[in-house]
């Protein structure tokens, strides 16, 4: 991590959602870090993204696929149950109702297939037959590991060997896949070691190999990508609405990591001054470093996995430690377009901590009979929040980004250690 070069305080562009610039900037954010051997990489994916943009029939086969493996479009559910609760603890009583964009009920569990396959797709227009990608939990590692089975590429997943301990249901779904787990023990044993070590090897190996990272961090042009892909999420949630409300929703409420499902949620409403966007960070135990993951709440901006954005690092600058009780917002960094979108006021940033995200997910649980990933509970404990501070006539609707059948046993541990 370096601080921030002068030359790159640019002014912003008139319209929030016409970014990033031809050479990856999201404001002063974002760009390429990457050593000279990844340079020529990164401008070939940009190419074939390019053209397969602009290739209606590349965005046909994706929407096929989506429609008939991954189950979309997912459902706009009218949680009453939860919007009660809402009112219970609402000051005048009133409260917006909630929805819950589902998710969780995708493919594997999470939105993160979304993204697989659309780079899964790109892999096989290059005429690349090897996928990697870096997992923390173990969910991109599924999603990578569903793609490749689904579309006949062969994969390898690299996992902190802290990680695959942890979370070793993950690691048994992805062998089952046909994928290779490759267990990293550099570090801290976790997703940014694992990162690191999934970089090495593309840049050896790039001639036959598409690195597929998981969210939308890294080098230019994956956050825009990622991104796009995620934007399925967004684009339906509106055309739903206007469908069952005749208009937009007056808030949406997202987790945030590295900011995948908040970006594909809120990118569709970015020019929607009226829609409130509300990213939820991982508040931890306590404020102090090391006991949290919000990096917009409580970084500065920094160099990480080859993008500028907002970093958690100690005084000397290194990437400082970080806790959460969901393995999926446990990440030092944040995707390039968040620290844009906080530069430039248009999303609000904030943390539920983890007893909050616990308080959560039993209520979701208990009030509809979904359990939701433990990610997912720090937006629906921010979405209850927002939505007892509105009125009856309102609306709020939460990204469900994943269900909770991998946080069961965690969540029962906490819980119980609370008791
Ligand atoms: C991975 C994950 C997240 C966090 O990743 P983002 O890129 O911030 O979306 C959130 N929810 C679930 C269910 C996840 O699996």
């Amino acid at each position: 991590m370096s601080a921030i070069p002068a030359s790159l305080k640019s002014p912003p562009p008139a319209r929030i959602s016409d970014v990033p610039t031809p050479d990856g900037r999201f404001g002063r954010y974002g760009g390429r870090y990457v050593p000279e051997t990844l340079m020529a990489a990164l401008d070939q994916l940009s190419g074939v993204y390019a053209a397969a943009y602009d290739d209606e029939k590349f965005w046909d086969q994706l929407d096929d696929l989506l429609k008939t493996f991954v189950g979309r479009p997912t459902p706009l559910y009218r949680a009453t149950r939860l919007t009660q609760a809402a009112r219970e603890r609402s000051p005048t009583g009133q409260a917006a109702t909630i929805w819950l964009k589902r998710e969780d009920l995708a493919h594997t569990g999470a939105h993160k297939i979304n993204n697989t396959m659309g780079q899964g797709l790109l892999a096989i227009r290059m005429g690349k037959s090897r996928i990697i990608a870096e997992t923390g939990a173990g969910q991109h590692g599924v999603a990578s590991a569903t793609a490749a089975a689904h579309l006949g590429l062969s994969c390898d997943v690299y996992m902190g060997s802290e990680d695959a301990r942890r979370q070793r249901l993950n690691v048994v779904r992805m062998k089952m896949l046909g994928a290779r787990v490759i267990e990293v023990e550099a570090g801290s044993r976790t997703l940014k070691d694992a990162t690191n070590e999934a970089m090495r090897d593309w840049m050896g190996s790039v001639e036959g190999t598409h690195y597929i990272i998981g969210s939308v961090v890294g080098p230019h042009p994956f956050p825009m990508m990622v991104r796009d892909f995620q934007s399925v999420i967004g684009r339906e949630t509106k055309a739903q609405c206007l469908r069952l409300l005749s208009r937009l929703p007056d808030a949406i409420v997202a987790c945030v990591g590295g900011g995948s499902n908040a970006a594909g949620m809120f990118y569709p409403f970015v020019e929607d001054a009226a829609v409130a966007l509300v990213g939820v960070e991982a508040g931890g135990r306590a404020s102090a470093p090391g006991e949290h993951a919000a990096s917009i709440s409580m970084g500065e901006p920094g160099i990480l996995h080859g993008s500028l954005s907002y970093v958690l690092q100690d005084g000397e600058g290194q990437t400082a430690p970080v806790h959460s009780c969901s393995a999926g917002l446990d990440y030092p960094g944040v995707g390039p377009e968040h620290a844009y979108w906080h530069e430039r006021r248009r999303v609000r940033y904030t943390s539920v901590t983890d007893a909050e995200a616990l308080q959560a997910f039993t209520l979701l649980a208990r009030r509809e009979g979904i359990i939701p990933a433990l990610e997912t509970a720090h937006a629906i404990s921010e979405s209850v929040r927002v939505a007892a501070s509105m009125n009856d006539k309102q609306h709020v609707v939460v990204c469900c980004s994943g269900r909770g059948d991998k946080d069961v046993e965690e969540a029962s541990r906490l819980l119980n250690s609370q008791a």
